[in-house]
């Protein structure tokens, strides 16, 4: 089977792997705030803290933002579950802002038409979850003009992102925003086995979010109440969790993060391959607005008028050795969040991509012969002739 999605590990990340697993630190030790550094360096955000997950970042960027049981978040229907969950984390609500159906990230436009219905029903939200949904980034400056309007917080969800721009500016540099998160998931852009990093430009930020990975326990005596150093090495002034990173994890991140914009480019050019060779199928191809690139982390077509269904176009596709698959199913119609009140109807965009969408096999290592042999079989599905190759 042709997966939809997989890592490069290179005999370099390997050798940095071992190096650390001769060294006298596994977990967090000088690997991480190397790999922290290397990432500031490579957004431009002056803060960067690395945690076990995205999910851990964004759980501890909500706490940081003061996110609590009155408080609420939104953000996409279309992004994994985690992008909600962090609110749930923190007891507070979760509700949603439908798509854009160009570009499938949150709609602007739903955004500002709810927010404006939300101040008269004082239910603003406390944060918005910009998700930048297959790696393109979200309209980042015209939420962060609403942010200031209604009083919201922002956090941009780039695990897709890495390596994209948006007019110019690096994905991470949170210049429209208070924190960005990444990870590093395997599938994801570049990976560290299991890993995320919440990037901000706002030190006091960065420093709760640094206290929350771990345990709530700071070594600083100015922030302790017994000052003497000599009998409390530590003291516990908030509750935390155990977010830490390993610096065998940090290690292959590090060495990673030399390939990724080989592996950005590698996206880039499978992605236009396809949009290519698909122009004229009846399918709704990926857009990509001109002020952006996109780090291509998924590469998704949505069927338009076709005589065929999602579910039998991923099982033919499937049949034929293709790992295709939906990212998402909308968030909101989860059980989970069903169980919470919502349900189909609420918003129509996102349910619509959610029975039309489906994701092509998008990975730096993914074969010509192989993109050659989806790109016949999407045609034959669909009984539409496909562009020659050029
Ligand atoms: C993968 C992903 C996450 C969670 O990342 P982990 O590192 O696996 O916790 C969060 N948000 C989005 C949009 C993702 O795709």
């Amino acid at each position: 089977m042709i997966p939809y999605g997989r890592h490069r590990v290179s005999e370099s990340d390997i050798a940095a792997i071992l190096e650390v697993l001769r060294s006298e630190f596994l977990t967090q030790g000088p690997v991480v705030p190397r790999f922290e550094e290397a990432l500031r360096h490579y957004t431009g955000a002056s803060q960067a803290v690395a945690t076990n997950s995205a999910t851990a970042a964004l759980h501890v960027a909500c706490r940081a933002l003061g996110l609590g049981p009155q408080g609420r978040l939104w953000t996409s229907p279309i992004t994994f579950v985690a992008s909600a969950n962090c609110a749930r984390y923190c007891d507070a609500d979760v509700d949603f802002v439908d798509i854009d159906p160009d570009t499938w990230n949150l709609s602007v436009l739903a955004l500002k038409q709810k927010l404006v219905t939300a101040r008269h029903e004082k239910r603003l939200p406390d944060i918005l979850v910009a998700v930048h949904f297959s790696g393109q980034p979200t309209e980042q400056e015209e939420i962060k003009a609403l942010g200031e309007e209604f009083g919201f917080r922002i956090v941009e969800d780039a695990s897709h992102s890495l390596g994209a721009t948006r007019r110019g500016e690096r994905v991470g540099s949170c210049r429209w925003s208070d924190v960005t998160v990444l990870s590093f998931h395997p599938v994801k852009i570049i990976t560290s086995g299991e890993g995320g990093m919440a990037l901000t430009n706002d030190e006091e930020l960065a420093w709760q979010m640094r206290l929350l990975r771990n345990h709530g326990i700071t070594r600083e005596a100015k922030a302790m109440r017994r000052t003497d150093p000599a009998v409390y090495e530590y003291e516990q002034i908030a509750l935390g969790w155990n977010y830490r990173q390993t610096d065998i994890h940090a290690a292959l991140g590090l060495s990673q993060l030399r390939q990724l914009d080989s592996f950005v480019d590698r996206r880039n050019e499978i992605a236009s391959r396809y949009s290519q060779r698909l122009a004229d199928a009846p399918l709704q191809l990926p857009t990509v607005r001109p002020e952006n690139r996109s780090a291509f982390h998924l590469y998704i077509v949505r069927l338009r008028n076709s005589q065929i269904t999602q579910r039998e176009a991923i099982q033919r596709l499937r049949d034929a050795g293709i790992g295709a698959t939906l990212h998402y199913p909308p968030v909101h119609l989860q059980p989970y969040y069903r169980d919470l009140g919502f349900g189909p109807g609420a918003f129509p965009e996102a349910e619509q991509f959610g029975q039309t969408a489906l994701t092509l096999p998008l990975y730096p290592d993914l074969k010509e012969d192989d993109q050659e042999h989806i790109v016949q079989v999407v045609g034959d599905l669909l009984s539409s002739r496909v562009n020659p190759a050029g």
